[in-house]
């Protein structure tokens, strides 16, 4: 029986995923919960972020449903310590290398985005974020004081086997949706770049059906605004991929419903899935926050983790019924409650 591991972590985590968990449980499939702390609420257990219990239990399950994480309590702390530490720790643990974000406008949340509704209508596009490579990553970079000028390095680098994992997931993805793979860099400057570009050429011959484009990253933001739902499927790497993906979400409109998900490959494996947004200090504990972007992240877990299409489209269908019929929280300008808006779901799932 597959282990879910749910770590709700901090502020609207614990509301948003118990949502989640009430949706996954009335799908009637054979799962097995477990729930553990994380970040601040792993603090105030353990004494850290991530207790070795937590990490224990990410480790044997077969997925790992997030919360969010961040408690201004604890913004003080030393770093190691801070609750936004144990996310790179799982992302590290279970070799997470590939970001998924979704940016969805369901229909009737037109007015919801940063862009005209007219603009954004339909948008339905994935962003493939590379997530262990490229610029970050402290050891490679440094700080020194030449002739009394400080300066600071930080180096870019990429191997292929690096590049052709990530370009895999990005391939995969666009089989299965539109057909259409956009693979965003800076070719023009970039060393990288370039090795980024040839690999995924060189990948691109086995999957014939595919459209496969390149743009350069400052073009890709551009025409993220002015025809967003022109693209399917963006592949990019760790850089370029957290400030695209940030852009994209605001042309999805609220950030309550958002998804997203941490891959160590494409399909059948153990991932992270979570919200985009945070923990949400600011209204957590008064049953406002909108539980859909938990609730959607599931529906990834379901679809990537546990290979079940069905049960992934399931739940997707369920929102987008729930959303049609005027299920609104405050975000979407309603008035419903968490769990309220967990029920309206509920509902359409039956
Ligand atoms: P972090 O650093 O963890 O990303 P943050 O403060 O930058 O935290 P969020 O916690 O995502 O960002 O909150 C940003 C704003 O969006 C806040 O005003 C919050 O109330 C709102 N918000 C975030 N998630 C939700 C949600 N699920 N439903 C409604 N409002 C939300
Ligand atoms: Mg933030």
């Amino acid at each position: 029986m597959p282990l879910i591991a749910i770590l709700p972590g901090d502020g609207i985590g614990p509301e948003v995923t118990s949502q989640a968990r009430r949706v996954l449980e009335a799908l009637g499939l054979d799962l097995q919960f477990e729930e553990a702390p994380v970040g601040g609420a792993g603090y105030l257990a353990a004494g850290k972020p991530l207790p070795d219990a937590t990490l224990a239990l990410a480790k044997r399950a077969d997925a790992v449903l997030f919360g969010a994480i961040g408690d201004p309590r604890f913004d003080a702390l030393e770093r190691r310590l801070r609750p936004e530490a144990a996310l790179l720790a799982i992302r590290r643990e279970l070799g997470l290398f590939a970001n998924l974000r979704p940016a969805t406008l369901f229909a009737g949340l037109e007015d919801a985005s940063a862009l005209k509704p007219e603009v954004v209508a339909g948008l339905d596009i994935v962003i493939v974020r590379e997530l262990t490579g490229d610029v970050y990553f402290g050891e490679k970079g440094h700080r020194t004081t030449m002739e009394g000028l400080r300066q600071g390095f930080d180096v870019m680098s990429y191997d292929e086997g690096e590049v052709e994992r990530i370009a895999r997931v990005g391939f995969e993805m666009a089989k299965r949706r539109k057909k259409k793979l956009c693979s965003v860099d800076k070719a023009n400057v970039l060393e990288t770049s370039q090795l980024w570009r040839d690999v995924v050429n060189e990948m691109s011959v086995q999957y014939p059906d595919i459209e496969l484009t390149h743009m350069y990253v400052d073009n890709a933001a551009m025409q993220l605004v002015r025809r967003p739902t022109d693209f399917d499927v963006i592949v990019t790497g760790n850089l370029f991929g957290d400030i695209l993906s940030d852009q994209a979400s605001m042309c999805a409109g609220s950030i309550g419903m958002l998804p997203s998900a941490s891959l160590s490959a494409w399909s059948g494996a153990n991932g992270m899935y979570e919200p985009i947004h945070g923990s949400a200090p600011d209204i957590a504990g008064q049953g406002k926050a909108n539980p859909c972007a938990a609730i959607l992240s599931a529906a990834m877990l379901l679809r990537h983790s546990l290979v079940d299409e069905a049960s992934a489209l399931r739940i997707e269908a369920a929102v987008a019924a729930a959303l049609a019929k005027g299920a609104r929280t405050a975000d979407l300008g309603g008035s419903l409650s968490t769990s309220a808006m967990g029920d309206a779901v509920l509902t359409e799932l039956q």
